[in-house]
């Protein structure tokens, strides 16, 4: 039985969470278009570590919602059956040594929420995950978290493409950048640069790192943490690492292609924004990041580099998700959060859920964007 109170809906943004939505809203009968300024997953989701996880410390709200996105993960791994683009082979993780290193409590943490978590001397990492110098690993002791995994969003993002064609969704790519029209107080569509109009019942707002500024000009207070992001990519060779890394100098994954995806932190520190929008990447930083890499991995293998790509990773200011219909303007939603590839599938069918039916999601109440302006 339908629940909606929308027959049409436009998304802006074919990053990971615009298409997931749109896909789950096509599988409840709303018609979608969805306006993206380029080819689609050209943002983040087209240059993201991907890591699939809930490690560490955080909120019990966020905790919940991000098992909830693994879960929707496995469930489309047994649909789909295996495929080089969705592996579950773990995560491990260590810290530097000394004051900052939180293994233990990171480890207590988990163990307290009964996600799976393995405390490792570095001597027995081998025995739980092959392809890591178990000499690199700082602090004494590692976590290894057996069901985590990681996805090539670039691949998802052309499956659920697929299904939104099948279901006679709209994709235009080729009108630049849109933005959300406002009539008597509600959003009633969208405009684009080459001055199309297209009005619909709901729209919902997955541009990324541009939602804090595309919400400003409608009134609303989104508090923007977005920084600058690197990621890199090997050439294929053959090496045995199947987890997630995640080192205090460098994360890794292996790539479908039999490569490695590469970032850190302190590397994005390193690239520098053009004031024409494009970003100078130094060649000591791209070497740097490969010998991080190599330092951790057994055999110290060289690496080649592939390709790399940066640009802005969307992080709210207070870290947390923020997702859900916008306090003061009526039919417009908002989907805007680090750690995107493990949200991405629920986020688009809690998304759709409250467009489509005009309710509140429970599992949701933490992360409205109406936090900023209480
Ligand atoms: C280096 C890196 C590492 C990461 N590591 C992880 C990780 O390990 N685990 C994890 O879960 N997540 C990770 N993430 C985060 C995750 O990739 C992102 O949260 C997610 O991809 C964001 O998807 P999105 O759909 O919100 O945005 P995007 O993918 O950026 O898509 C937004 C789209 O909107 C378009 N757009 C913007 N403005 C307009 C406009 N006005 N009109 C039309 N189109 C517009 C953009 O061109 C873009 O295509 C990482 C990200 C990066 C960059």
């Amino acid at each position: 039985m339908s629940e909606n109170t929308i027959s049409s809906a436009v998304i802006i943004g074919a990053g990971i969470f615009g298409v997931s939505t749109a896909v789950q809203l096509l599988r409840r009968g709303v018609s979608v278009t969805l306006i993206n300024d380029g080819p689609i997953g050209n943002g983040a989701s087209g240059r993201s570590l991907s890591w699939l996880n809930s490690a560490r410390l955080r909120s019990n709200p966020y905790h919940l919602l991000r098992m909830a996105g693994i879960d929707r993960y496995r469930t489309l791994s047994s649909q789909i059956g295996p495929v080089d683009w969705l592996q579950f082979n773990g995560g491990l993780t260590w810290d530097p040594e000394g004051k900052g290193n939180e293994i233990e409590a990171a480890y207590a943490h988990e163990v307290s929420l009964a996600y799976d978590a393995r405390h490792l001397a570095p001597s027995e990492v081998a025995h739980a995950t092959p392809g890591i110098d178990s000499t690199a690993i700082t602090g004494g002791a590692a976590i290894f978290n057996p069901g985590e995994g990681w996805v090539d969003l670039p691949s998802l993002i052309a499956l659920l493409m697929n299904e939104f064609t099948k279901k006679g969704g709209i994709l235009v790519t080729d009108e630049g950048k849109a933005h959300v029209l406002v009539e008597n107080g509600r959003a009633i569509g969208v405009k684009t640069t080459a001055d199309k109009s297209r009005l619909a019942d709901a729209v919902l707002l997955a541009t990324g790192s541009a939602v804090p500024a595309m919400a400003a000009d409608l009134g609303e207070t989104i508090v923007d943490g977005t920084p600058v992001a690197l990621l890199l990519t090997t050439k294929p060779f053959d090496h045995p690492l199947k987890a997630v890394l995640n080192t205090p100098r460098v994360a890794v994954r292996p790539t479908p292609d039999g490569g490695f995806a590469i970032d850190a932190d302190w590397a994005a520190d390193e690239v520098e924004a053009q004031p024409d929008g494009s970003y100078e990447v130094a060649q000591t930083t791209v070497d740097g990041l490969l010998t991080e890499a190599s330092k951790v991995l057994s055999g110290h293998p060289k690496l080649e580099l592939a390709s790399y790509a940066a640009g802005r990773k969307p992080i709210p200011g207070d870290g947390d998700p923020v997702l859900g219909a916008l306090p003061n303007l009526p039919g417009c939603h908002v989907a805007f959060s680090h750690s995107g590839a493990t949200l991405g599938l629920i986020v688009g069918e809690l998304t759709a859920y409250e467009m489509a039916t005009g309710k509140r999601h429970p599992l949701l109440a933490t992360f409205r964007p109406e936090r900023f302006t209480k």
